[in-house]
């Protein structure tokens, strides 16, 4: 494991040095920059989407969770991992409760 590391350590060292030199740095590190901007947003939507599945097993699913009133079915369809009706887009929501 800890060898493992130390080999992507490496690795990641070689390729900076390379950008360096390499005159296709400039466009490696910024397609870096983009997709580590495109991971952390799916990344947030996984999550959002574990927090939908697990409102599917408690059958709070397609639940404002301010009003507790019924999400209209095109607000889930556009937005599907939606926690609250439309009138409270935006309220803030306790993840936990
Ligand atoms: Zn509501």
């Amino acid at each position: 494991m800890e060898q493992d590391m130390a080999r992507l350590v490496a690795a990641s060292l070689d390729s900076n040095a390379d950008d360096e030199h390499d005159p296709e740095g400039q466009t490696i590190a910024w397609e870096r920059s983009q997709l580590a901007a495109l991971t952390d947003g799916v990344r947030t939507h996984l999550a959002e989407l574990d927090d939908a599945l697990a409102r599917v097993a408690e059958g709070t699913y397609g639940t404002c969770a301010v009003c507790g009133e019924p999400i209209a079915e095109g607000r889930l369809e556009a937005r599907p991992t939606a926690r609250t009706c439309v009138q409270h887009a935006g309220a803030p929501v306790d993840r936990n409760s």
